[in-house]
C-alpha cells in the first residue's frame, strides 16, 4: 500500500488520540481531536466492539503513523528489533527513535517529523560532518547532527528553533542551539518518548 496523502488530522481522529503530526497546530484549539474526536466516516460516532486483535492493530497503526512509515518499512523495523538481545518492544522504539528525521524533530530543527523528512531530503543536514539526505538513517550514540551552514537562515528551521525552549529536548540529546548542533548522548528512553502507544501489543500482533 502506498503512502497516505490525506489529512493527517484524520489519522489522529481514527486513533482517538493526539499523534502530534502537524507541529504547532497540535497545541492550539484548532486541533481536530479537541474539536471533533469521533472516528472519521459515516459510522464514526458508533462505538465499535474492540477485539484483542483490533486493539493490537490500533497500537501498531499509531506507531506507524507517528513515525510516518508504511507497512513494509515498519515490519522491517520490527524484525530487526526482534533479532536484538533485548526486549523487542523497547528495541523497536529505540530503532524508530534513532531515525534521523526523528532526531531532527526532537532536537527542535523541525516542527514535525514530516517537515524534518522534507528538510533532510533537501540536503539541509549533516551527520558527523557529512551531508546526509536519507531520513531513515540511524543516528547512533555520540553521533551529532547539524543544520548545514547555508541552511540556518531557512524559515522552517528558524520557526522551529524559536519554539525549542517551549517544546523541550529529550535528556538523551544535547542541543547546542547557537551551533545548530545536536549530539546523541544516551539511549532514547520510553519515558522521554512519551508516546501514546503500548508497544507490547504491537509485539503480540506480530507474534500471532
Ligand atoms: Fe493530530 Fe495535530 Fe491534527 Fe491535532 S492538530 S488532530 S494532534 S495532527
Amino acid at each position: 500500500m502506498g503512502r497516505y496523502t490525506g489529512s493527517v488530522c484524520r489519522l489522529c481522529r481514527r486513533e482517538g488520540v493526539k499523534l502530534f503530526l502537524k507541529g504547532p497546530r497540535c497545541f492550539t484549539e484548532k486541533c481536530a481531536i479537541d474539536r471533533r474526536s469521533t472516528i472519521p466516516g459515516q459510522h464514526g460516532a458508533a462505538r465499535p466492539r474492540l477485539t484483542e486483535y483490533s486493539l493490537q492493530l490500533r497500537e501498531k497503526q499509531k506507531l506507524k503513523r507517528i513515525y510516518g512509515l508504511v507497512e513494509t518499512q515498519f515490519k522491517r523495523y520490527f524484525f530487526s528489533a526482534e533479532r536484538k538481545k533485548e526486549i523487542t518492544g523497547e528495541a523497536l522504539l529505540v530503532l524508530l527513535e534513532s531515525r534521523l528525521d526523528n532526531i531532527v524533530y526532537r532536537a527542535g530543527f523541525a516542527l514535525s517529523r514530516k517537515q524534518a523528512r522534507m528538510l533532510i531530503r533537501q540536503n539541509h543536514f549533516q551527520v558527523n560532518g557529512s551531508a546526509v539526505n536519507i531520513p531513515s538513517s540511524q543516528v547512533l550514540l555520540n553521533d551529532f547532527v547539524e543544520v548545514r551552514a547555508g541552511s540556518r537562515a531557512l524559515i522552517p528551521v528558524k520557526e522551529a528553533m524559536a519554539r525549542v525552549e517551549a517544546r523541550g529536548v529529550p535528556d538523551w540529546l544535547e542541543l547546542e542551539q547557537g551551533l545548530f548542533k545536536a549530539t546523541v548522548t544516551g539511549r532514547p528512553t520510553k519515558e522521554a518518548m512519551a508516546l501514546p502507544v503500548n508497544e507490547q501489543l504491537v509485539v503480540e500482533l506480530y507474534s500471532r
